[in-house]
Protein backbone atom coordinates (compact mmCIF):
# COMPACT_ATOMS: atom_id res chain seq x y z
CA UNK A 1 0.00 0.00 0.00
CA UNK A 2 1.37 3.78 -1.16
CA UNK A 3 2.08 6.03 2.12
CA UNK A 4 0.82 9.46 1.02
CA UNK A 5 1.96 12.46 2.84
CA UNK A 6 -0.31 15.59 2.58
CA UNK A 7 0.86 18.87 3.41
CA UNK A 8 -1.75 21.33 4.24
CA UNK A 9 -5.03 20.25 5.89
CA UNK A 10 -6.62 23.24 4.38
CA UNK A 11 -9.88 22.46 2.01
CA UNK A 12 -7.81 21.19 -0.97
CA UNK A 13 -5.56 18.71 1.29
CA UNK A 14 -8.88 17.61 3.49
CA UNK A 15 -10.75 16.66 0.14
CA UNK A 16 -7.40 15.46 -1.24
CA UNK A 17 -7.15 13.03 2.35
CA UNK A 18 -10.80 11.61 2.39
CA UNK A 19 -10.67 10.98 -1.22
CA UNK A 20 -7.66 8.80 -1.17
CA UNK A 21 -8.80 7.02 2.09
CA UNK A 22 -11.76 6.19 0.51
CA UNK A 23 -10.29 4.48 -2.03
CA UNK A 24 -7.80 2.14 0.42
CA UNK A 25 -4.55 4.90 0.61
CA UNK A 26 -2.61 5.23 3.29
CA UNK A 27 -2.79 8.86 4.23
CA UNK A 28 -0.82 10.84 6.91
CA UNK A 29 -1.61 14.98 6.87
CA UNK A 30 0.23 17.48 7.74
CA UNK A 31 -0.36 21.45 8.79
CA UNK A 32 1.52 24.39 10.48
CA UNK A 33 -1.84 25.41 12.06
CA UNK A 34 -2.89 24.77 15.07
CA UNK A 35 -6.41 23.47 13.75
CA UNK A 36 -7.12 22.67 10.13
CA UNK A 37 -9.25 25.14 7.71
CA UNK A 38 -6.24 27.48 6.06
CA UNK A 39 -8.01 30.23 4.74
CA UNK A 40 -11.68 28.63 6.23
CA UNK A 41 -10.53 30.45 9.07
CA UNK A 42 -13.04 31.89 12.34
CA UNK A 43 -11.34 33.62 14.96
CA UNK A 44 -12.98 32.52 18.19
CA UNK A 45 -13.59 35.32 20.37
CA UNK A 46 -15.40 36.44 23.95
CA UNK A 47 -18.16 37.40 21.66
CA UNK A 48 -18.27 34.54 19.16
CA UNK A 49 -16.38 33.72 15.93
CA UNK A 50 -14.95 35.62 13.54
CA UNK A 51 -14.88 35.10 9.93
CA UNK A 52 -11.55 36.33 8.75
CA UNK A 53 -10.67 34.64 5.72
CA UNK A 54 -13.23 33.28 3.37
CA UNK A 55 -16.62 34.16 4.03
CA UNK A 56 -18.80 31.96 2.44
CA UNK A 57 -18.58 29.45 -0.01
CA UNK A 58 -20.93 28.67 -3.29
CA UNK A 59 -21.63 25.21 -4.92
CA UNK A 60 -21.52 25.39 -9.28
CA UNK A 61 -20.06 22.01 -10.05
CA UNK A 62 -22.28 19.25 -9.10
CA UNK A 63 -20.34 17.09 -7.30
CA UNK A 64 -19.15 19.87 -5.20
CA UNK A 65 -23.18 20.27 -4.62
CA UNK A 66 -23.73 16.90 -3.53
CA UNK A 67 -21.02 17.10 -0.83
CA UNK A 68 -22.65 20.51 0.00
CA UNK A 69 -25.69 18.20 0.71
CA UNK A 70 -24.01 15.71 2.55
CA UNK A 71 -22.56 18.51 4.81
CA UNK A 72 -25.77 20.23 5.73
CA UNK A 73 -27.09 16.84 6.34
CA UNK A 74 -24.72 16.32 9.28
CA UNK A 75 -25.16 20.11 10.36
CA UNK A 76 -21.18 21.15 9.55
CA UNK A 77 -22.45 23.88 7.04
CA UNK A 78 -25.76 25.70 6.83
CA UNK A 79 -27.24 28.00 3.86
CA UNK A 80 -26.36 32.10 4.92
CA UNK A 81 -29.40 33.92 3.67
CA UNK A 82 -27.52 37.75 4.53
CA UNK A 83 -28.75 40.68 3.04
CA UNK A 84 -26.74 41.81 0.02
CA UNK A 85 -25.84 44.86 -1.62
CA UNK A 86 -23.43 46.45 -3.93
CA UNK A 87 -21.88 49.90 -2.85
CA UNK A 88 -21.76 51.80 -6.24
CA UNK A 89 -21.78 55.79 -7.16
CA UNK A 90 -21.75 56.65 -3.51
CA UNK A 91 -24.63 55.10 -2.53
CA UNK A 92 -25.47 50.98 -0.89
CA UNK A 93 -28.51 49.06 -2.86
CA UNK A 94 -29.42 46.01 -2.41
CA UNK A 95 -28.13 43.21 -4.89
CA UNK A 96 -30.87 40.88 -6.83
CA UNK A 97 -28.22 38.29 -6.36
CA UNK A 98 -29.63 35.26 -5.27
CA UNK A 99 -26.89 32.50 -5.42
CA UNK A 100 -26.98 29.59 -2.48
CA UNK A 101 -24.23 29.98 -0.28
CA UNK A 102 -23.16 28.50 2.61
CA UNK A 103 -20.86 29.22 5.16
CA UNK A 104 -19.42 26.43 8.15
CA UNK A 105 -20.83 25.98 11.38
CA UNK A 106 -20.04 26.79 14.24
CA UNK A 107 -16.76 28.15 12.32
CA UNK A 108 -15.67 28.17 8.56
CA UNK A 109 -13.33 25.22 9.50
CA UNK A 110 -16.34 23.01 10.35
CA UNK A 111 -15.94 20.81 7.03
CA UNK A 112 -12.36 20.56 6.46
CA UNK A 113 -12.24 19.00 10.15
CA UNK A 114 -15.16 16.62 9.54
CA UNK A 115 -13.29 15.50 6.30
CA UNK A 116 -10.22 14.89 8.52
CA UNK A 117 -12.50 13.27 11.03
CA UNK A 118 -10.67 10.03 11.74
CA UNK A 119 -7.52 10.47 9.40
CA UNK A 120 -4.04 10.69 10.70
CA UNK A 121 -3.16 14.56 11.33
CA UNK A 122 -0.30 16.08 12.71
CA UNK A 123 -1.10 19.95 13.61
CA UNK A 124 1.67 22.57 14.41
CA UNK A 125 3.37 20.68 12.53
CA UNK A 126 5.47 23.14 10.16
CA UNK A 127 7.35 20.99 7.18
CA UNK A 128 10.41 22.75 6.56
CA UNK A 129 12.72 20.93 4.38
CA UNK A 130 12.06 17.77 1.84
CA UNK A 131 14.71 15.26 0.26
CA UNK A 132 13.67 13.10 -2.08
CA UNK A 133 15.82 9.96 -3.48
CA UNK A 134 13.96 9.41 -6.77
CA UNK A 135 11.56 7.26 -5.50
CA UNK A 136 10.91 8.17 -1.48
CA UNK A 137 9.79 11.93 -0.06
CA UNK A 138 11.17 12.10 3.28
CA UNK A 139 9.92 15.34 6.00
CA UNK A 140 11.34 17.47 7.74
CA UNK A 141 10.64 19.79 10.87
CA UNK A 142 13.38 21.82 12.33
CA UNK A 143 16.03 19.28 11.02
CA UNK A 144 13.63 16.44 12.71
CA UNK A 145 12.20 13.36 9.89
CA UNK A 146 8.34 13.16 10.17
CA UNK A 147 9.07 10.03 8.23
CA UNK A 148 9.39 8.41 4.89
CA UNK A 149 6.70 8.40 2.10
CA UNK A 150 6.01 6.91 -1.47
CA UNK A 151 4.06 10.29 -2.83
CA UNK A 152 3.96 13.90 -1.73
CA UNK A 153 1.18 16.04 -2.23
CA UNK A 154 1.96 19.51 -1.96
CA UNK A 155 -1.69 21.26 -0.91
CA UNK A 156 -0.34 24.63 0.15
CA UNK A 157 -0.24 28.02 -1.40
CA UNK A 158 1.82 28.56 -4.48
CA UNK A 159 4.93 30.30 -2.92
CA UNK A 160 5.31 28.02 -0.04
CA UNK A 161 4.95 25.36 -2.72
CA UNK A 162 7.86 26.18 -4.36
CA UNK A 163 10.04 26.82 -1.66
CA UNK A 164 9.43 23.83 -0.11
CA UNK A 165 10.36 21.90 -3.69
CA UNK A 166 13.63 24.23 -3.82
CA UNK A 167 14.70 22.37 -0.97
CA UNK A 168 14.61 19.04 -2.48
CA UNK A 169 14.73 18.98 -6.52
CA UNK A 170 15.81 21.26 -9.17
CA UNK A 171 12.62 22.54 -10.79
CA UNK A 172 12.71 22.06 -14.43
CA UNK A 173 10.85 24.18 -16.84
CA UNK A 174 7.82 22.72 -16.36
CA UNK A 175 7.92 23.12 -12.63
CA UNK A 176 9.33 26.25 -13.15
CA UNK A 177 6.43 27.70 -15.26
CA UNK A 178 4.24 26.53 -12.19
CA UNK A 179 5.63 29.36 -10.25
CA UNK A 180 6.32 32.23 -13.06
CA UNK A 181 3.27 34.16 -12.15
CA UNK A 182 1.92 34.77 -9.10
CA UNK A 183 -1.31 32.63 -8.93
CA UNK A 184 -2.48 34.33 -5.42
CA UNK A 185 -2.91 38.16 -4.18
CA UNK A 186 -2.73 39.65 -0.76
CA UNK A 187 -6.03 41.01 1.52
CA UNK A 188 -5.74 42.73 3.83
CA UNK A 189 -8.53 41.98 6.67
CA UNK A 190 -10.36 44.46 9.37
CA UNK A 191 -12.70 43.92 11.68
CA UNK A 192 -14.35 47.23 13.39
CA UNK A 193 -17.01 46.97 15.79
CA UNK A 194 -19.58 49.79 15.50
CA UNK A 195 -22.35 51.00 17.42
CA UNK A 196 -24.89 50.74 15.10
CA UNK A 197 -25.20 49.36 11.98
CA UNK A 198 -25.11 52.23 9.15
CA UNK A 199 -26.97 50.49 6.38
CA UNK A 200 -29.88 47.45 6.74
CA UNK A 201 -27.84 44.60 4.94
CA UNK A 202 -25.06 41.57 6.09
CA UNK A 203 -22.84 41.91 3.20
CA UNK A 204 -22.26 44.18 0.74
CA UNK A 205 -19.71 44.31 -2.41
CA UNK A 206 -18.27 47.29 -3.18
CA UNK A 207 -17.19 48.84 -6.32
CA UNK A 208 -14.29 47.36 -8.34
CA UNK A 209 -11.70 49.39 -8.04
CA UNK A 210 -12.49 50.85 -4.94
CA UNK A 211 -10.09 49.97 -2.16
CA UNK A 212 -12.53 47.72 -0.27
CA UNK A 213 -13.36 44.62 -1.88
CA UNK A 214 -16.34 43.48 0.73
CA UNK A 215 -18.26 44.17 4.21
CA UNK A 216 -19.83 41.79 6.25
CA UNK A 217 -21.86 42.05 9.07
CA UNK A 218 -20.80 38.89 10.48
CA UNK A 219 -23.72 38.72 13.50
CA UNK A 220 -25.50 37.84 10.46
CA UNK A 221 -24.30 34.34 10.66
CA UNK A 222 -24.86 31.77 13.06
CA UNK A 223 -22.64 31.28 15.75
CA UNK A 224 -20.45 34.54 14.79
CA UNK A 225 -19.74 37.89 16.96
CA UNK A 226 -23.30 39.63 17.91
CA UNK A 227 -23.58 43.33 17.52
CA UNK A 228 -22.51 44.77 14.57
CA UNK A 229 -18.96 43.48 13.83
CA UNK A 230 -18.27 44.28 10.25
CA UNK A 231 -15.81 42.65 8.65
CA UNK A 232 -13.70 44.36 5.57
CA UNK A 233 -11.39 42.87 3.34
CA UNK A 234 -9.34 45.70 0.88
CA UNK A 235 -8.67 45.09 -2.54
CA UNK A 236 -6.14 43.16 -3.92
CA UNK A 237 -4.83 46.40 -5.30
CA UNK A 238 -4.64 48.08 -2.17
CA UNK A 239 -3.61 45.21 -0.22
CA UNK A 240 -0.53 44.84 -2.50
CA UNK A 241 0.32 48.36 -2.07
CA UNK A 242 -0.05 48.55 1.68
CA UNK A 243 1.56 44.50 2.17
CA UNK A 244 3.80 45.91 4.88
CA UNK A 245 2.17 48.76 6.00
CA UNK A 246 1.57 48.87 9.54
CA UNK A 247 -2.23 47.56 11.26
CA UNK A 248 -2.63 50.98 12.56
CA UNK A 249 -2.30 52.52 9.00
CA UNK A 250 -4.93 49.82 7.45
CA UNK A 251 -7.10 50.47 10.45
CA UNK A 252 -7.43 53.89 10.15
CA UNK A 253 -8.15 53.62 6.26
CA UNK A 254 -10.49 51.46 7.16
CA UNK A 255 -12.56 53.52 9.40
CA UNK A 256 -12.01 56.82 6.90
CA UNK A 257 -13.29 54.30 4.02
CA UNK A 258 -16.46 52.92 6.26
CA UNK A 259 -17.30 56.67 7.36
CA UNK A 260 -16.95 57.40 3.60
CA UNK A 261 -19.43 54.73 2.41
CA UNK A 262 -21.62 55.15 4.97
CA UNK A 263 -21.99 58.92 4.98
CA UNK A 264 -21.80 59.43 8.25
CA UNK A 265 -19.67 59.92 11.28
CA UNK A 266 -19.44 56.48 12.59
CA UNK A 267 -18.25 55.38 16.39
CA UNK A 268 -16.35 52.43 15.59
CA UNK A 269 -13.60 50.32 17.41
CA UNK A 270 -11.25 48.06 14.98
CA UNK A 271 -10.81 44.95 16.82
CA UNK A 272 -9.08 42.58 14.55
CA UNK A 273 -6.04 43.44 11.53
CA UNK A 274 -5.32 40.43 9.62
CA UNK A 275 -2.68 40.33 6.97
CA UNK A 276 -3.64 37.72 4.28
CA UNK A 277 -0.03 37.37 2.13
CA UNK A 278 -1.77 34.66 -0.06
CA UNK A 279 -5.28 35.10 -0.20
CA UNK A 280 -7.31 35.26 -3.56
CA UNK A 281 -6.87 34.04 -7.34
CA UNK A 282 -5.11 36.38 -9.89
CA UNK A 283 -7.26 36.41 -12.96
CA UNK A 284 -3.92 36.55 -14.80
CA UNK A 285 -3.23 32.75 -13.41
CA UNK A 286 -3.74 29.88 -16.14
CA UNK A 287 -5.57 26.96 -14.09
CA UNK A 288 -4.34 23.28 -14.26
CA UNK A 289 -7.14 22.07 -12.05
CA UNK A 290 -4.22 19.66 -10.27
CA UNK A 291 -0.81 19.01 -11.06
CA UNK A 292 0.23 15.49 -11.10
CA UNK A 293 4.24 14.24 -12.04
CA UNK A 294 4.39 10.74 -11.65
CA UNK A 295 7.69 10.44 -12.07
CA UNK A 296 8.05 12.67 -8.90
CA UNK A 297 5.77 10.97 -7.42
CA UNK A 298 4.62 13.87 -6.26
CA UNK A 299 1.07 15.65 -6.71
CA UNK A 300 0.12 19.77 -6.33
CA UNK A 301 -3.49 20.91 -5.48
CA UNK A 302 -4.92 23.88 -4.10
CA UNK A 303 -7.54 26.83 -4.83
CA UNK A 304 -4.16 28.35 -6.65
CA UNK A 305 -3.92 25.55 -9.31
CA UNK A 306 -7.85 25.50 -9.59
CA UNK A 307 -9.00 28.86 -9.67
CA UNK A 308 -10.06 30.14 -6.27
CA UNK A 309 -12.50 30.02 -4.31
CA UNK A 310 -13.63 27.26 -1.83
CA UNK A 311 -14.89 24.92 -4.11
CA UNK A 312 -12.75 24.60 -6.58
CA UNK A 313 -9.88 23.91 -3.84
CA UNK A 314 -12.18 21.19 -2.81
CA UNK A 315 -12.39 20.33 -6.48
CA UNK A 316 -8.83 20.44 -7.12
CA UNK A 317 -7.96 17.91 -3.95
CA UNK A 318 -10.37 15.18 -5.23
CA UNK A 319 -8.89 15.21 -8.96
CA UNK A 320 -5.34 14.71 -7.49
CA UNK A 321 -7.04 11.71 -5.38
CA UNK A 322 -8.55 10.42 -8.55
CA UNK A 323 -4.99 10.85 -10.35
CA UNK A 324 -3.08 9.37 -7.75
CA UNK A 325 -5.42 6.27 -7.78
CA UNK A 326 -5.02 5.50 -11.50
C1 LIG B 1 -9.48 37.06 2.78
C2 LIG B 1 -10.02 35.89 2.00
C3 LIG B 1 -11.33 35.89 1.54
C4 LIG B 1 -11.83 34.79 0.84
N1 LIG B 1 -13.14 34.78 0.48
C5 LIG B 1 -13.65 33.68 -0.14
C6 LIG B 1 -15.04 33.58 -0.37
O1 LIG B 1 -15.81 34.44 0.01
N2 LIG B 1 -15.49 32.46 -1.03
C7 LIG B 1 -14.66 31.45 -1.42
O2 LIG B 1 -15.11 30.46 -2.01
N3 LIG B 1 -13.34 31.54 -1.17
C8 LIG B 1 -12.82 32.61 -0.53
N4 LIG B 1 -11.49 32.66 -0.23
C9 LIG B 1 -10.61 31.62 -0.76
C10 LIG B 1 -10.69 30.33 0.06
O3 LIG B 1 -10.44 30.60 1.41
C11 LIG B 1 -9.64 29.40 -0.51
O4 LIG B 1 -9.94 29.18 -1.90
C12 LIG B 1 -9.56 28.02 0.14
O5 LIG B 1 -9.80 28.07 1.52
C13 LIG B 1 -8.17 27.48 -0.17
O6 LIG B 1 -8.00 26.18 0.34
P1 LIG B 1 -6.60 25.44 0.11
O7 LIG B 1 -6.71 24.12 0.77
O8 LIG B 1 -6.27 25.46 -1.35
O9 LIG B 1 -5.49 26.33 0.81
P2 LIG B 1 -5.34 26.82 2.31
O10 LIG B 1 -6.67 27.04 2.92
O11 LIG B 1 -4.41 27.98 2.27
O12 LIG B 1 -4.66 25.60 3.07
C14 LIG B 1 -3.27 25.40 3.05
C15 LIG B 1 -2.84 24.85 4.40
O13 LIG B 1 -1.46 24.52 4.31
C16 LIG B 1 -0.85 24.82 5.55
N5 LIG B 1 0.59 24.97 5.28
C17 LIG B 1 1.19 25.86 4.45
N6 LIG B 1 2.53 25.65 4.42
C18 LIG B 1 2.77 24.60 5.26
C19 LIG B 1 3.96 23.91 5.65
N7 LIG B 1 5.16 24.24 5.16
N8 LIG B 1 3.85 22.89 6.54
C20 LIG B 1 2.62 22.54 7.04
N9 LIG B 1 1.47 23.16 6.69
C21 LIG B 1 1.54 24.18 5.81
C22 LIG B 1 -1.56 26.07 6.04
O14 LIG B 1 -1.47 26.19 7.44
C23 LIG B 1 -2.98 25.83 5.55
O15 LIG B 1 -3.79 25.24 6.56
C24 LIG B 1 -10.98 33.71 0.54
C25 LIG B 1 -9.67 33.70 1.02
C26 LIG B 1 -9.20 34.76 1.76
C27 LIG B 1 -7.80 34.71 2.33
Amino acid sequence: MTTIAIIGAGMAGAACAAALTGQGQQVVVFDKGRRPGGRMSSKRTEQGYLDLGAQYFTARNDAFAAQCQRWLEVGVITQWQGRLARAEAGSVTASPDKTLRYIGVPSMQAPVAAMLDGLTLHTGCQVDSLAFDGKHWQLFSAGVSLGQFNCLVLAIPQQQAEQLLQTAITLGPELNSLFAVPALLPCWAVNLQLDHSPWPYDGIFAKTGSPLSWLARQGSKPGRCQGEHWLLHFSAAFSQQYLEADNSVIAAHALQLVQQLAGQPLSAAVTHCHRWRYAQQNPAYPLHAMIYRPELALGLAGDWVNGGRVENAWLSGVQLAQALSL
